[in-house]
């Protein structure tokens, strides 16, 4: 029964219980001195607590009359009946044991398993007692079934298990010798024996429980509240099971016929939990996590497709475009560490804080200061006021965050924890520049919209996709300009012009032999299509709707008599509204694909065709769209060049009498998104889901005829019948 566990892995209080007995073993240890812990083991706790016994422990602890009759009422009616796949049993009453699940349960085993501390506490001198520095450690330490004793001196020990088994006996719980298990440091050596060895004998004495051998810890290590206890007080051999275990995780995974994401996903949700326990709770250096990192990061870029020179830098950058949704090892370490640290200095344990256990990482990084810095933080930050978390960003713009003096203590560790994490990817952000090649991104990240790239999408978009994108970004593309590095058959020269370096902004959107075969213009239709067809959907949907209420309020001017109260303008017109195409419904969509495009002639007369109109002859209201599909670098210049190419049309409609908007959206080449195309679509009415789906799809769609310029960038010929699909 997984329930019969004391404390469970994670659950507050037992890692800091367990964190103090360490330190305590470690103490003694290190300052060679007289240490002796006995790990007791209960034979079937729960099930083993005689009623008897509950009645007096009731009686013991002052229960009320009428309280106890309730209990011994209920426990006398506890009946029970077995099954097998073949017989049932009758129903047997019981008159032992408890039931977990139940919640007087728990309270009255506790109350039980207490009457052993006010025992000890009366037939034990407190002189026996070992002194961490000046802190007495207490002789029982009880965590449900769990019981530990401890004591200086090994014959004093032996009082004291004795007087336990007393104890036992009256109460009828009982000990397994056999279970338990006992660690003896006699001046700060380890006491061996073997519980049916030869040596040791003599003048030795071996602890004993009702007359049988303890075994002892160097014999048999014993795990305590999840935890492995060593006699060498160090945690070298769990540390090198931890390592062959996260190495044979990440074997399996990688030989398993999952898809490169689905084997980063197994990592994530799989693997990393199971390691933030075995990170947090033993003493594991710096160096030894770097080094199983950089193994885990060798699996994880080959399952993206990423290029295995991608720094880990990018693979875990929290502000990139492609931002990916994983978790490094090393950080998740350094959080665990920062957690257990605050676990420590905010236990509301007296023992616990004047032990004050530390936390073991090493030289290089420590958690105390870490935690403090990040505490310092967010102190200065409540005093300095309110910060603007965004350079574009207005007044009062952004989340209000609690003032650290106003904050409880839960909140408070949680907000160190955060900011912990902030910091962690702050130093990230100091790297790039360390990373020519593959930070190129961070001088276009404020023109575009991070990439979706929750599990979710991930999933959708496929692996080849990933590591198309993530190379893209990242620079760990394989294309001519950087093939000339190791290989020597290459030039270095695109192969389409031969006149111009290969770089993958050439490939992409820069070789004037590409534009002219039209391999550009097949990316820029693709992704107008994919434009146009959701856009005409909101306008036969939504905007043209007939049961949508038009508002003609500015059109009309309603009479207002004298002393009367004028009636403002109706309010959340925004929400409700379509933008610039609230207030008519005869919206008409036209697209330039293949070039068929008309300008509509009752607005004016020109050869120009910007790539969407969308106009309405009752309101005389004009809107277009100019698509670009630049490399990212050049999305703002695009931007400001398409805007300008339409200005003098714009002026030309005005002139006759129409309101017009000139709007240029751009999609990258590589499938980020610019916010220039959030912006045209908000302005259309385009808001939430539909708005999401919008800026996903089309970036997708950009991505994916980039991928097929980028692989046939090798090949004179063009046909586009040979990638249509
Ligand atoms: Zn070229």
């Amino acid at each position: 029964m997984s329930v019969q566990k004391g404390g469970l892995p994670g659950v507050k209080g037992c890692i800091e219980h367990f964190g103090a007995m360490w330190e305590v073993i470690k103490d003694a240890r290190l300052n060679r001195r007289d240490l002796s812990v006995v790990w007791l083991d209960l034979a079937n706790a729960y099930g083993a607590v005689p009623h008897v016994l509950i009645l007096k422990a009731l009686r013991y602890y002052n229960i009320p009359d009428k309280i106890i009759k309730i209990i011994v009422v209920y426990f006398a009616g506890v009946y029970g009946r077995f099954s097998s796949k073949l017989v049932t049993s009758k129903w047997q009453k019981f008159e032992i044991g408890i039931f977990m699940g139940c919640v007087i349960s728990v309270i009255i085993f506790v109350l039980c398993m207490n009457l052993s501390d006010e025992y000890l506490k009366v037939k034990v001198p407190r002189a026996i007692q070992y002194l961490k520095d000046t802190t007495p450690v207490p002789v029982l330490k009880l965590f449900m079934d769990d019981s530990c004793l401890t004591a200086s001196k090994a014959v004093d020990m032996q009082e004291i298990l004795k007087v336990v088994n007393e104890f036992m006996d009256w109460s009828r719980f009982k000990l397994k010798s056999s279970k338990s298990r006992a660690l003896v440091f006699d001046k700060g050596k380890v006491v061996e024996w073997e519980v049916d060895g030869q040596r040791g004998d003599g003048d030795l004495l071996k602890l004993t429980l009702s007359g049988k051998v303890i075994p002892n810890v160097s014999e048999k290590p014993i795990k305590f509240l999840g935890r492995w206890i060593r006699a060498e007080a160090t945690d070298k051999e769990v540390i090198e099971q931890a390592r062959g275990d996260l190495y044979q995780f990440l074997e399996r995974l990688d030989g398993s016929s999952l898809s490169g994401i689905q084997k980063c996903w197994g990592y994530q949700y799989l693997v990393l939990p199971k390691m933030k326990w075995i990170l947090a709770i033993y003493d594991i250096p710096a160096s030894t996590v770097l080094k199983w990192e950089q193994r885990v990061n060798r699996f994880l870029r080959s399952w993206l497709g990423a290029g295995h020179t991608l720094s880990k830098i990018c693979l875990f950058s929290r502000d990139s475009p492609v931002a990916l949704p994983i978790d490094s090892l090393v950080d998740t370490w350094k959080v665990e560490k920062c957690r257990l640290q605050q676990s420590y200095k905010y236990s509301p344990d007296d023992f616990i804080r004047s032990v004050a256990p530390k936390v073991r990482s090493g030289r290089v990084w420590n958690a105390e200061e870490v935690l403090e810095e990040a505490e310092r933080d967010l102190v200065c930050e409540s005093m300095l006021g309110m910060v603007q978390p965004g350079k574009r960003a207005g007044i009062g713009f952004g989340e209000w965050k609690k003032p650290w003096e106003k904050m409880n203590t839960e909140e408070r560790k949680k907000a160190a924890i955060e900011r912990v994490q902030e910091n962690l990817n702050k130093e990230r952000v100091v790297e790039y520049g360390s990373l020519e090649l593959q930070s190129g991104w961070a001088r276009w990240r404020e023109d575009v919209l991070a990439l979706d790239l929750s599990w979710n999408s991930l999933f959708k978009m496929g692996d080849s996709m990933v590591g198309f994108i993530l190379r893209a970004v990242y620079g760990t593309l394989v294309t001519p300009s950087l093939a000339v590095k190791w290989d020597e058959a290459e030039d270095g020269m695109c192969k389409l012009c031969r006149t111009e370096r290969g770089t993958l902004q050439h490939i992409l959107s820069g070789c004037k032999v590409a534009l002219e075969q039209g391999r550009y213009t097949w990316r820029h239709d693709k992704v107008l299509n994919q434009i146009q067809s959701q856009v005409a959907y909101h306008l036969d949907k939504r905007v043209n709707n007939p049961k949508r209420s038009v508002s003609l309020q500015s059109s009309t001017i309603g009479f207002v008599s004298a002393g009367a109260k004028v009636k403002g303008p109706p309010k959340c017109q925004n929400r409700s509204g379509m933008g610039i195409l609230t207030e008519a419904r005869d919206w008409v969509l036209l697209a330039d694909v293949n070039g068929k495009l008309k300008f509509p002639s009752e607005v004016t007369t020109t050869r120009l065709r910007p790539d969407l109109i969308i106009y309405s002859t009752s309101t005389k209201r004009i809107v277009w769209w100019e698509l670009t599909c630049p490399s990212e670098e050049r999305i703002s210049a695009a931007h400001e060049l398409k805007l300008d190419r339409y200005s003098g049309l714009q002026v030309e409609c005005q002139e006759n009498g129409w309101s017009c908007y000139n709007m240029a959206v751009e999609v990258g080449a590589r499938g980020v998104v610019a916010e220039s195309l959030i912006k045209a679509a908000a302005a259309i009415g385009m808001r939430g889901r539909a708005r999401k789906k919008l800026v996903r799809d089309v970036g997708m769609e950009a991505c994916h005829c980039s991928k097929w310029l980028y692989w046939l960038c090798g090949k004179k010929e063009w046909e586009r019948r040979d990638i249509e699909m």
